[in-house]
C-alpha cells in the first residue's frame, strides 16, 4: 500500500523524500485560478520517478453547475490538466464532486457530468483516471452524501470514471466512516484513492478543515479501518508540512503494517 502526502508543487520528489512518502499529490497550477498548467521542466524526471504522482485539479472547477460561465471553462480546464498530468506520468486526477447553485435542479449537475465525460471522448478521452473526490459542504452537492452520489454514477456509469474517499470530507458531511468503503463501493464499484485526513470540525459540520490524523474528531483507528478496507493507495492532505504529514505517515504505516518505503 502507498502512502503519500499533498505537497507544494515546486520540487515533489524532494518533497516526498523528506516525508519518506512513497506517493504525492501536487497541484499543477494556481488551485484559486482558471490559468491552464504549464509544461514542467522536471517531466522527464517525474515520469521516471519510483515516487507515484497524483495531480489535484484546480477548486475554482465546478462542471456540474448550471452556470455556463463557469462550466464550459471548467469542463477545458479539467482536460487540460488531464493532459498534463498524463505527461509527469501521474496515476490519476483528483476533481471536486461539484455543485448546482441554490434552486437549480440537481439532475441537472449529474447530467452535466456526464456531459463533461462525454465532451472529453469527442476530444480523444482523458488522458488518464479522472477520479472524482466527495465533498465536504454544501445542500447542492453532487459528491457529499451517497444518495446523491448514487444519482452521479447513474449519470457518468458509461465511462472509466474513478473514485478518491476522502475522509474528513465524508466525516464532515455527514457520512458514517464505519462501513463506508463497502456503502461507496456498492455504488461506484471502486475507490482509486483515499484521501487520509482527520476534521478540525464536528460530524455532519458541513465544514472542511483537515487535521492530523491524531487530531481532529475523527477517531485515528477509523481512518486506519477505512484504509483497509478500502485497500487503494493513500494521500494525506494534513498540515504541518514536512514534521507533521511524516508524522500522519509513520503513523499510518506503523498501524497499516506496511513497512519502510523500499527506495
Ligand atoms: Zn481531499
Amino acid at each position: 500500500m502507498r502512502i503519500g502526502a499533498h505537497v507544494d508543487s515546486a520540487d515533489p520528489l524532494s518533497e516526498a523524500a523528506a516525508r519518506a512518502a512513497e506517493a504525492v499529490q501536487f497541484f499543477l497550477s494556481d488551485p484559486q485560478g482558471w490559468k491552464a498548467p504549464q509544461p514542467r521542466e522536471d517531466a522527464d524526471r517525474l515520469r521516471a520517478a519510483e515516487v507515484d504522482r497524483y495531480v489535484h485539479a484546480p477548486y475554482v472547477i465546478n462542471v456540474a453547475t448550471l452556470n455556463n460561465r463557469i462550466r464550459i471553462p471548467s469542463r477545458k480546464l479539467l482536460l487540460a490538466h488531464a493532459t498534463a498530468a498524463a505527461e509527469i506520468g501521474a496515476k490519476g486526477l483528483i476533481v471536486h464532486g461539484g455543485h448546482v447553485n441554490a434552486g437549480d435542479d440537481l439532475a441537472v449537475g449529474f447530467d452535466n457530468w456526464r456531459k463533461t465525460f462525454a465532451f472529453a471522448a469527442d476530444s480523444g478521452g482523458f488522458a488518464l483516471p479522472v477520479l472524482i473526490e466527495n465533498t465536504a459542504g454544501g445542500d447542492n452537492a453532487c459528491a457529499r452524501r451517497l444518495d446523491a452520489l448514487a444519482r452521479l454514477w447513474d449519470a457518468v456509469g458509461e465511462y472509466e470514471v474513478g473514485f478518491c474517499l476522502d475522509t474528513c470530507h465524508a466525516h464532515a458531511g455527514g457520512e458514517d466512516l464505519l462501513d463506508l468503503v463497502d456503502r461507496v463501493k456498492a455504488i461506484t464499484g471502486r475507490i482509486d484513492l483515499v484521501h487520509a485526513n482527520n476534521s478540525k470540525d464536528a460530524f455532519g459540520s458541513g465544514r472542511d478543515r483537515h487535521d492530523n490524523l491524531g487530531g481532529g474528531s475523527i477517531d485515528p483507528e477509523l481512518v486506519v479501518a477505512v484504509i483497509r478496507a478500502a485497500d487503494a493507495p493513500v494521500i494525506v492532505e494534513t498540515p504541518g508540512g514536512v514534521e507533521g504529514q511524516g508524522a500522519d505517515i509513520a503513523f499510518l504505516r506503523d498501524r497499516l503494517g506496511a513497512g519502510s518505503p523500499a527506495a
